[in-house]
């Protein structure tokens, strides 16, 4: 018999059987939020009150769980993360940038500035997948960049300025995968930039930034310096976010979405609430993988696993991809690791959103394929 074919008791299931990397889960409060902005909100023009006033609460209610200083300002736009790769290089970037290269999201930016005709080729350190380089201090480097969170990997990097950079070199921090699940102290950072579709729980299609003063100066001062195509302007995003509007049409439902997670994380005792929650959700994983004798954590050292994304290698005996599609038959979905990656592995994500118990019952359904 296939193992597709098992059936896994109803009881067993994890309430909500979402666990992918993003889109991700997206609680039922905020699918209400959507509805009840049905009638007055949706469909109305982004130039008017009561969307500015959306995104008002968005950035307060952000600025709240990040507890940033004065000065810091949560700018947004639209085109998702991948989008503020390109307006980084363009904006913020000033001659050369030094990435971290650890998986798929480090990489692309790393591509990005280096191929950038207008930049100086980028220094670039990687390392394989599953462990962590560091920065280290270079002349000539005005701007060091790595993700906080390596969705394709599951390994978590420290954010810390880096000791012996050039004065005023900036650091830029893709939080995509971290912000509102990780804890993050964002004065160690100049731009920490993430969408709302994976702890946010949101839909995907804006990029948002909490930056420096410094990165808002260095944005300004490139833009007197260097031709930059209208939609990549980071001036024009910070003018029109202070507006609290985009420079052209936002994704709104994405907005409503967001603002109830933000306000729902708030509400709750804000980072360190969800930096507990998902530290008790990826332990439960980490600590069944560690005990099993067909699993073990993908990254070798503890100390460099997320607690947002975890993956999880299998023995040779476990077909990994088939035992995803028997849990995807099941209503348990988005377990495949990340596509590129190759491994005979499970990607498993413990965002804020999702439930501890329900990771526990996932972890239980694959027990229960596993004896089969
Ligand atoms: C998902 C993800 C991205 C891409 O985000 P988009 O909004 O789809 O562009 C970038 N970086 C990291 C770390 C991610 O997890």
């Amino acid at each position: 018999m296939s193992a597709e074919r098992i059936t896994i008791p109803r009881e067993m299931l994890p309430e909500d059987g979402r666990f992918g990397a993003g889109p991700s889960k997206v609680r039922a409060a905020q699918v209400d939020a959507l509805s009840a902005a049905g009638g007055h909100l949706l469909g109305t023009s982004h130039r008017q009150a009561p969307v500015k006033n959306l995104v008002a609460e968005v950035r307060e209610g952000l600025h709240q769980f990040f507890g940033a200083p004065e000065g810091y300002e949560l700018i947004l736009g639209v085109g998702g993360s991948t989008a503020f790769w390109d307006i980084a290089s363009f904006c913020l970037v000033q001659q050369k940038a030094q990435h971290l290269s650890f998986g798929e999201f480090g990489s692309k930016f790393a591509k990005a500035t280096h191929e950038a005709p207008f930049l100086d080729p980028s220094s670039i350190l990687s390392s394989e997948a599953g462990t962590l380089p560091a920065p280290r201090p270079e002349a000539g480097v005005d701007a060091y960049a790595w993700p906080h969170n390596e969705t394709s990997t599951g390994v978590a990097a420290p954010v810390k300025r880096v000791q012996g950079a050039d004065d005023g070199a900036l650091v830029l921090v893709d939080g995509t995968s971290a912000a509102g699940g990780l804890a993050v102290d964002v004065t160690e950072t100049d731009a920490y930039y993430f969408g709302p579709q994976k702890n946010f729980a949101s839909d995907g299609g804006l990029w948002l930034a909490m930056m420096s003063p410094a990165a808002i100066e260095r944005a300004e001062r490139l833009d007197a310096q260097r031709w930059v195509p209208d939609f990549l302007q980071l001036t024009t995003a910070i003018e029109n976010s202070r507006k609290n509007q985009t420079y052209n049409t936002p994704a709104l439902a994405t907005l409503v979405t967001l603002n109830e997670q933000v306000r729902w994380l708030n509400a709750n005792g804000g980072m360190d609430f969800a930096a507990a929650r998902t530290a008790d959700s990826a332990g439960r994983v980490y600590a069944w993988a560690e005990a099993h004798e067909l699993a073990q954590p993908f990254v070798a050292d503890p100390a460099e696993r997320s607690n947002v994304i975890t993956t999880v290698d299998f023995a040779e005996s476990v077909d990994a991809a088939d035992l995803a599609k028997t849990l995807r038959a099941n209503g348990i979905v988005d377990v495949e690791p990340y596509r590129k990656l190759g491994r005979n592995q499970l990607r498993i994500a413990t965002f804020t959103a999702i439930e501890p118990e329900d990771v526990t019952r996932l972890l239980n359904c694959i027990d229960h394929v596993l004896e089969r």
